[in-house]
C-alpha cells in the first residue's frame, strides 16, 4: 500500500509539473490547469489512503462546505478583483498550514504520553516554520485583499510597523529556540503565544507596503503558503504535500522576480521602499500643466476612416481595458479589421494589468487566438511596420519616459514602443495618470490621437462608424 501511495504522489507531482509547464503559454494553459487538477484529485486520495481514515464524516463535511465556496467564488469573481481572489486562497492555503501544524503539535503531546512519539530537531523545526509562514501568510494576504480593495489605506507610520516587525522577529527566535531545543512537547503557552506573534507580524510586514505594490506582494505571498505547505509536509512525514509545497514556493518566488524585472525594481525596493505611486506620483495641477493644450483630441469616427486605409494594427491592452471590460469589443473590432484583410496584433507588456498574465486572461475570455497574442519582445521591433497601434486603457506600459527620462519613477522599466508606429490611437476615460501616478508622454506625441472615454463605448462607436464605411 505505502508504495501505491507514494506512486500517487509521484504521480501527482509529475501532473503538476506538466501543468506548470502548460500554463506558460495561452494555447496549452487550460490544459495545464485540468492536468494541475487531475494531479491535486490524485494527491488528495493518495492522502486519504495514506492516513488511514476510519470516519470521512468531517472530511466530507469539509469537501462541500470547501467545494462549493470556491466554486461560488470562482464563477462569480470579476476578472479585475481576480488578484484578491489569489490573494485570498494564498491566506487560506497559509491558514491551512499553521492549523495542520499546531493540530499535530496537540496530537504529538498524547502519542508522546503514550511512548509513540520522540520529537526531533527536524520535527520542531518543521513546526515553527509552518506556524510562522502559514500565520504570516494568513494575516498579510488579508492585509493585501484590503489594500487592492481599497479598504486599507497606505500606512502612514511606516517606522512603527518596521520597529514592531524587528521585535516581534527578536522574539520569535528566542521562542523557536526554546520550543526547539529545549521542551518541544511542553510548549503550549509558548506555541499559542508565537502564533499570535506570527499573526501580528503578518500584518506588520504587509502595512507599510504601498497598496500599489500589492500584486508583487500577493506573488511573494504565494511562494510563502507553498513553503508553509512544504512545511506542514515535513511535520506530517507527507511526501506529496513537501514536493506540491516546494514547487507553490519555487514557482512564487520565479514569478515575484519575473513582475520586479519587468517593472524595473527590486524587491527590496518593494517591500521596504514604501508605496511608488504615493512617492512618485505628480499632483493634479502638474499633471495638467504637462499636457496643456497638446493632446491632439480625435473622433471614433475619424479612427475609423484611419483604419479602413491601415494594412497593419496593433492593439495594445492596459489596465483600462480590464476595467471597461472592453476585451469582447475589442475583438469584434479586430474579426471585422482581420475581415478586410488587415493584419491584426495584440501586443502583451508583461505587466500590464494589475497581475501577471492579467492581460491574457482577459482576452482569452473574449476567445483571441492566441498566435495573434505577442509578447513584448517579439512585438517592439514590428511597431515601425505598423499603420495603426490602439492603446486601449494602457498608460506606464507605453510611456516613452521609461526609456529616457532618468528622473521619472519607471525609468528603465522596459515599454512597449508604441510610439514608432505611424498613428497611435490612445483610448482612456481623460488625462488621469496610471498606476506610477506620471503623465505619460506618449500623449504629446507628434504621431499620437486621443480618443477620450470608456474603453468599451468608444471601441462600439469605432465598429458602429467602421461598418458604416
Ligand atoms: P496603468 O498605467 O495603470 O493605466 C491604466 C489606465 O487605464 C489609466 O491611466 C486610466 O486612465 C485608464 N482607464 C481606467 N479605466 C478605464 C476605462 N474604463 N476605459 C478606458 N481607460 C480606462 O495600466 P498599464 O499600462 O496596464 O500598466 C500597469 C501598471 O501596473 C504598471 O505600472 C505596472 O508596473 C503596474 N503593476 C502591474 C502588475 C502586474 O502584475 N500586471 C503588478 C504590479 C504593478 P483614465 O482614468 O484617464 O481613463
Amino acid at each position: 500500500m505505502e508504495i501505491l501511495i507514494n506512486f500517487g504522489y509521484l504521480i501527482a507531482a509529475i501532473l503538476f509539473i506538466l501543468g506548470i509547464k502548460g500554463m506558460t503559454t495561452p494555447k496549452t494553459a487550460v490544459r495545464g490547469n485540468q492536468m494541475s487538477a487531475i494531479g491535486m484529485l490524485i494527491a488528495v486520495v493518495a492522502a486519504l489512503l495514506d492516513y488511514n481514515v476510519v470516519d470521512y464524516t468531517w472530511i466530507i463535511v469539509g469537501v462541500l462546505i470547501g467545494g462549493i465556496l470556491g466554486a461560488v467564488l470562482a464563477k462569480k469573481i470579476a476578472m479585475t478583483d481576480m488578484p484578491e481572489m489569489v490573494a485570498a486562497l494564498n491566506g487560506v492555503g497559509g491558514g491551512a498550514s499553521l492549523l495542520v501544524a499546531a493540530a499535530n503539535y496537540l496530537e504529538s503531546q498524547k502519542l508522546a504520553e503514550m511512548g509513540k512519539f520522540v520529537p526531533t530537531y527536524d520535527w520542531s523545526i518543521a513546526v515553527i516554520l509552518s506556524i510562522l509562514i502559514g500565520a504570516v501568510t494568513l494575516t498579510g494576504s488579508l492585509i493585501a485583499v484590503g489594500k487592492l480593495k481599497g479598504k486599507i489605506g497606505d500606512a502612514k507610520k511606516v517606522g512603527l510597523f518596521k520597529a514592531i516587525v524587528k521585535l516581534v522577529l527578536l522574539t520569535l527566535v528566542v521562542g523557536a529556540g526554546y520550543f526547539a531545543y529545549v521542551d518541544p512537547l511542553n510548549s503550549d503557552i509558548l506555541i499559542a503565544g508565537m502564533i499570535v506573534l506570527c499573526l501580528v507580524l503578518g500584518v506588520c510586514l504587509v502595512m507599510p507596503i504601498g497598496g500599489a505594490d500589492m500584486p508583487v506582494v500577493v506573488s511573494l505571498l504565494n511562494s510563502y503558503s507553498g513553503l508553509a505547505g512544504a512545511s506542514a509536509g515535513f511535520v506530517l512525514g507527507n511526501n506529496g504535500l513537501i514536493i506540491t509545497g516546494s514547487l507553490v514556493g519555487a514557482s512564487g518566488i520565479i514569478l515575484t522576480s519575473i513582475m520586479c524585472k519587468a517593472m524595473n525594481r527590486s524587491l527590496t525596493n518593494v517591500l521596504f521602499g514604501g508605496s511608488m505611486a504615493a512617492s512618485a506620483g505628480v499632483s493634479k495641477s502638474e499633471n495638467d500643466a504637462f499636457y496643456d493644450g497638446k493632446v491632439k483630441y480625435s473622433s471614433a469616427d475619424e479612427v475609423a476612416m484611419l483604419l479602413d486605409n491601415a494594412q497593419k494594427v496593433v492593439f495594445v491592452p492596459g489596465y483600462g481595458l480590464a476595467v471597461a471590460q472592453a476585451q469582447h469589443a475589442t475583438r469584434e473590432l479586430a474579426n471585422m479589421l482581420e475581415a478586410r484583410g488587415v493584419n491584426v496584433k495584440y501586443a502583451i507588456h508583461p505587466v500590464a494589468g494589475r497581475m501577471p498574465g492579467h492581460m491574457n486572461v482577459l482576452l482569452a475570455e473574449a476567445e483571441v487566438p492566441y498566435d495573434q497574442l505577442v509578447e513584448m519582445d517579439t512585438i517592439n521591433p514590428e511597431f515601425s511596420q505598423t499603420d495603426v497601434s490602439i492603446v486601449l486603457g494602457a498608460n506606464d506600459v507605453v510611456n516613452p519616459a521609461a526609456a529616457k527620462d532618468p528622473q521619472s519613477p519607471i525609468y528603465g522599466m522596459p515599454i512597449l514602443n508604441v510610439h514608432n508606429s505611424k498613428t497611435v490611437v490612445v483610448v482612456k476615460r481623460g488625462l488621469s495618470p496610471g498606476f506610477a501616478g506620471i503623465p505619460n508622454e506618449l500623449l504629446i506625441r507628434d504621431n499620437s490621437l486621443m480618443v477620450a472615454g470608456d474603453a468599451k463605448k468608444v471601441l462600439q462607436d469605432m465598429i458602429g462608424a467602421l461598418k458604416d464605411l
